[in-house]
């Protein structure tokens, strides 16, 4: 959902994109001296990263990737999943999570939401095991904790995997204690541009145990064991590496992310000031904003995603904002009705109503650090204008 890099402007009616990727010296400095290294791929940066990236979040290994969708690919080969096998997860996500699991061969379960954090909801998750589930991958949606205890939980009684889909997730809390994705199951981080950090493209997998990392390591090299030669190759494997020039972005955005979340957050909160101020416009109210946070899980804010009241028409709001040089989406499409899984599993329309629900509901404002509160004004203006004429 990144739309392409303008210069900033503000105030003065420039058009304001959904996301934009915040990059400044440190990362030319890097990326530029990497350049002129001589060395592209499979050079020191690889390891700095991930050991960087491990660091910062507590845990012992961690394997950098080319995409989440490939970290998420390695980590279901990881956690054993075979073709047959189902895998319970959420419709209402980027469709990479699902993608993943259809990969390896096996069948995505899909089960509904909770409607207030918009995550896998365990009740559901709990009545739809059966003989076949092999394992369960939540996704932390819009920066929110996914309920991992209950995860864990259930998968010890009925001896599932858990892999994470943190992608969206860099910087959240559970309330238990750990950050997101240091809970010692498989989780993945993805990179792209619009993300909390970006490395252009990539990935990282955050592996149990040095097994898994080296496994993983081996899989994203085309099935080379660290000790063979080059062109030697001791199981299948993919092209799923990280470059160096990706590396060092990653390492430049690593030792400011905590200036990078804490613009996220204070964006977040702007927005909810605004949108639920006592003064609000009328065409404002039924408006539902993300959940705040609650009972001790902290969200990492991604992306900023209302959902317009009841009855007000989604995809003219967002052509009026259009109109009004303000960039949304629809965001995101219930998985389980887009066109591939439709056909390839049959499914139908109402099967996950609270999803499909918030799917029809659902708009992503702009939102990326760097936003100015002048921009963040005219977003909410706009929203509450184009809602006048959606709501009739
Ligand atoms: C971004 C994202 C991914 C991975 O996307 P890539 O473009 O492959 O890095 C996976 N799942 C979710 C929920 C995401 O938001």
């Amino acid at each position: 959902m990144t739309a392409p890099a303008r210069p900033a402007a503000e105030g003065d009616g420039a058009p304001i994109p959904l996301a934009r990727p915040v990059v400044g010296e440190r990362e030319e400095e890097l990326v530029l001296t990497t350049l002129r290294s001589g060395q592209l791929s499979l050079g020191p940066l690889l390891g700095d990263f991930e050991r960087a990236f491990a660091d910062r979040l507590g845990v012992g290994h961690a394997s950098a990737v080319s995409s989440g969708t490939a970290g998420l690919h390695l980590a279901l080969r990881a956690a054993g999943v075979e073709a047959g096998d189902e895998v319970i997860t959420t419709p209402l996500s980027f469709v990479a999570s699902a993608n993943a699991i259809v990969y390896e061969g096996a069948r995505p379960v899909f089960c509904d939401i909770d409607r207030r954090t918009l995550n896998l909801d365990p009740g559901a998750v709990g009545a739809a095991i059966g003989p076949r589930t092999r394992g369960l991958l939540p996704v932390h949606i819009f920066g929110y904790p996914a309920d991992l205890p209950a995860f864990e939980r259930l998968a010890r009684g009925h001896d599932l995997f858990v892999v994470e889909d943190a992608c969206e997730a860099l910087g959240a809390h559970h309330a238990d204690g750990p950050p997101v994705g240091a809970r010692g199951n498989l989780a993945v981080f993805g990179f792209y541009p619009n993300k909390q950090l970006t490395t252009g493209e990539g990935g990282m997998v955050v592996c149990p145990d040095g097994a898994a990392k080296a496994r993983i390591d081996s899989e994203r090299n085309q099935g080379r064991a660290p000790d063979m030669s080059w062109l030697d190759h001791d199981r299948l494997g993919y092209n799923y590496r990280l470059s160096e020039l990706a590396c060092a972005l990653g390492l430049a955005q690593l030792e400011r992310l905590d200036e990078l979340l804490a613009a996220r957050r204070s964006l977040a909160a702007g927005y909810a000031e605004r949108l639920s101020a006592p003064d609000r416009p009328a065409a404002l109210d039924g408006l539902e904003l993300p959940c705040p946070d609650a009972g001790g899980d902290r969200r990492s804010p991604f992306a900023y995603v209302v959902q317009v009241p009841a009855g007000a028409d989604r995809d003219a709001a967002i052509a009026a904002l259009r109109a009004r040089g303000i960039d949304s989406k629809p965001y995101l499409p219930a998985i389980h009705l887009m066109s591939f899984y439709r056909e390839r599993f049959g499914h139908l329309e109402g099967e996950l109503p609270v999803c499909e629900d918030v799917a029809r509901r659902s708009l992503a404002l702009p939102f990326f650090p760097g936003l100015s509160d002048t921009e963040t004004d005219r977003v909410c203006t706009a929203l509450a204008e184009a809602l006048a004429v959606c709501s009739a």
